[in-house]
């Protein structure tokens, strides 16, 4: 299979110092696929020392044209790689097809002319005018800057899209960048520093791409004084080591965090097809591992029993199996440690007199693989474990309310805010449910909100900062005010 297994630091594709490496393993199979370098913290000292002096040295910060002469290579490359990439994706995360021609691998290409066009028409420097200030005439203007290194760190989930979210607007702003993938999806990280090395003239340390074994390496990039900025995905509690990391050198954070969305159907839909595929189309394309998914789902105390049984039934249609299969909706989870986390879920909602309705175990007919079944837990209170903590797994809890502002209520009864839906036969009803949602983005009526040019992020501990559209350009650029006696 098409793949690197070495790190990406200064331009060279190396060995880890050491020669150690780690194994790679297809959820899907539980098979050894190949290793990837285990980098040592001198590793990962030498991608951050390469980065500093790229920002500081290299000419890549200010020309422009340069940049944007090498994000549209590695854009080609990568188009033309879309198969590999899609192979690797498939064998590594255990992503269906169906997931790889979207949201895994086809979609997030988008981000990179995205992010050129910005650049490209970005009002880079300001004028204020000439004013009297302080008793002198004085004309004043202020101008972006990249904020310098960054030290990007990125979770297995969905890794092309968080890992091009990541590097690419900083990349197109000026930064260097040092990315670190997490341990269970290493190839899809190391590709990208294969593709600059064999097909861009990217200068060398600007991107720098490094795995290891322990995923808590990550915490060599986050205390170092070289990294002017830790652009981080992953969970809210590693999230919480980061920013105190930082904290040390008072570095930027931006901060991509852990999810709780709750979807909304009010007492006026139609029937709940639409719903109910929703949910379950939704929770099944990463296995119930996305941070954004509305695992939570709000349902009328009137119509509970109708909403769950269609749910139920469409869940039932997305059966877990061989990603390689492209008739496949659904995969398997991540790894054994993710299995056993989602079944002390499960299982901490049956102790808790919620109600299994359909799902709750491993499935009969798969004997390999991180499988599990769609689970749908009704009878859910909001203070439950399942309602409260973010599972990562193809598990929806389903929670009775009893009016529209009930329904807001409990969507926001959570530390989290990063996504949600509602649905309704009324538009307008809708839509003032969704602005009552203390949350970063919100569907009304199925509406699709995904798009490079869409900012996405958090409120609450679901995040700080945003990611793609223009919001997500200006995350990486400081401001530097001028003034000058006319
Ligand atoms: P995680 O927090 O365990 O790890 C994320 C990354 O951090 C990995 O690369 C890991 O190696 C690294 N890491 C671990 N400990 C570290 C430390 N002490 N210092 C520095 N880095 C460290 O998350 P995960 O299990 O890989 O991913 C799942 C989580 O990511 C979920 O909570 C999910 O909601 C979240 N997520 C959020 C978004 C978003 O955009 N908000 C997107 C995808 C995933």
């Amino acid at each position: 299979m098409w793949h690197e297994e070495r790190l990406f630091i200064n331009g060279e594709l190396r060995e880890a110092s050491n020669g150690a490496t780690f194994e790679n393993i297809n959820p899907a199979t539980e098979e050894v696929i190949g290793v990837s370098a285990d980098a040592s913290e001198a590793d990962f000292g030498e991608a951050l020392a390469a980065a500093r002096d790229a920002f500081d040295e290299s000419e890549w910060s200010t020309n422009l044209e340069l940049r944007l002469r090498c994000l549209g290579q590695l854009h080609e490359a990568l188009e033309n790689h879309v198969d590999e990439l899609t192979a690797i994706t498939v064998a590594e995360v255990g992503a269906t097809q169906m997931a790889c021609s979207s949201i895994q691998v086809v979609e997030p290409l988008k981000i990179i002319p995205f992010y050129m066009d910005v650049a490209k028409g970005y009002e880079w420097s300001t004028d204020l005018g000439v004013t009297e200030t302080l008793g002198g005439q004085c004309q004043r203007w202020f101008e972006k800057e990249p904020v310098g290194v960054l030290a990007a760190i990125t979770p297995w989930n969905v890794p092309t899209q968080v890992n091009l979210a990541k590097i690419i607007p900083a990349l197109a702003a000026g930064c260097c960048v040092v990315l670190k993938p997490a341990p269970d999806t290493p190839w899809t990280g190391l590709a990208l520093g294969k593709l600059i090395a064999e097909n861009t003239d990217f200068p060398p340390g600007v991107v720098n791409v490094i795995s290891a074994a322990d995923p808590a390496a990550g915490s060599y990039l986050t205390n170092d004084h070289r990294v002017d900025m830790i652009s981080f995905t992953g969970s809210t509690a590693t999230g919480r080591k980061v920013m105190e990391a930082a904290s040390a050198n008072i570095t930027k954070v931006f901060l991509e965090l852990g999810g709780k969305s709750a979807l909304i159907a009010l007492d006026d839909v139609d029937d709940f097809a639409m719903v109910a595929a929703t949910a379950a189309f939704g929770m099944a394309t990463v296995c119930g591992q996305g941070c954004a998914l509305s695992t939570r789902i709000l349902l009328p105390r009137s119509r509970y029993d109708e909403a769950v049984d269609a749910i139920a039934a469409m869940m039932a249609a997305v059966p877990p199996g061989d990603p390689t299969d492209s008739a496949t909706m659904m995969g398997p989870l991540i790894n054994a440690s993710q299995r056993d986390r989602v079944e002390r879920y499960v299982q901490s909602a049956i102790d808790e007199g919620a109600r299994i309705v359909c799902g709750g175990t491993r499935p009969d007919d798969l004997e390999h693989g991180f499988f599990y079944e769609p689970t749908l837990i009704a009878d859910v209170e909001n203070s439950m474990k399942v309602g409260q903590e973010e599972i990562f797994g193809p598990v929806l809890v389903a929670i009775p309310f009893d009016d529209d502002d009930e329904a807001a209520m409990i969507a926001n009864d959570s530390i989290y805010g990063l996504s949600g839906a509602v649905f309704s036969g009324d538009e307008q009803r809708a839509l003032k449910v969704a602005k009552q949602i203390r949350t970063g983005t919100m569907s009304v009526n199925g509406g699709v909100w995904y798009g490079a040019d869409v900012p996405f992020g958090g409120f609450k501990q679901s995040g700080i900062g945003r990611e793609m559209g223009i919001a997500g350009f200006e995350e990486h650029l400081e401001t530097k005010a001028y003034s000058k006696p006319v």
